[in-house]
């Protein structure tokens, strides 16, 4: 699939205030600094529409940004997972995440991401664990391989994988993606793509 445009729609820290959309739309998340807004910015061919920052945590909000004429939709969520906002702040976006992924009908798939250099982390296992408690559909995006070699990027994603088969009957797809490499571009986009015609 191409993109042909691509534009920023609203924030909210509301999800019960996100727009009335029904055509597919894919959600984006992962702990803060994972390299989601890069990611976007990768997918979407637009350098500054989600914003990259070297301070995590600072998103908050719910973005959704609109592609190719509203045929479909992109959502950047809140990274989790950053350790030095207050457990209390922390705890205040697990509703509105929670909420969001719980009610959103025309939620498609869920893109986890995972930062292929780093071991297995609890809170990414636990959060994979509640998409699947509660059904909602998802795939593993690994974030960063230009940062290694192609065989320890391979390490780094069975070692998830294996984390994963654990507690997991049958392990989720995957896309192994590069932000400065633009690797993984036409995979995802692919993936998005046929889920939309089908
Ligand atoms: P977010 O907090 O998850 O939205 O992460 P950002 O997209 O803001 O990225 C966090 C940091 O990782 C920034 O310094 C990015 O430049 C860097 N980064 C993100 N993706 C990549 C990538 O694919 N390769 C490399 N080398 N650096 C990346």
């Amino acid at each position: 699939m191409k993109i042909v445009s691509a534009e920023f729609l609203i924030s909210n820290s509301d999800f019960k205030k996100c727009p009335k959309i029904r055509e597919p739309e894919y959600a984006f998340i992962g702990r803060s600094n994972v390299g989601k807004s890069s990611l976007i910015n990768m997918l979407l061919g637009r350098n500054k529409l989600a914003k990259v920052s070297s301070k995590p945590g600072k998103t908050q909000l719910i973005n959704h940004f609109k592609v190719n004429e509203g045929t479909w939709y992109l959502v950047d969520l809140p990274g989790y997972g950053w350790a030095k906002v207050s457990k209390s702040l922390r705890s205040e976006w697990e509703p509105m995440t929670k909420g969001y992924l719980t009610t959103r009908e025309n939620l498609a798939c869920v893109f986890v991401l995972i930062d292929c250099r780093i071991p297995p982390q609890q809170i990414d296992l636990d959060f994979i664990d509640q998409l699947g408690e509660y059904g909602i559909p998802f795939i593993i995006v690994f974030t960063k391989a230009d940062k290694l070699t192609k065989n320890k990027v391979q390490s780094g994603v069975a070692a998830f994988m294996k984390a994963l088969k654990q507690r997991w009957e049958e392990l989720p797809q995957y896309i192994i993606t590069s932000s400065e490499a633009k690797t993984g571009r036409d995979e995802l986009l692919d993936f998005i793509g046929d889920i939309n015609e089908s």
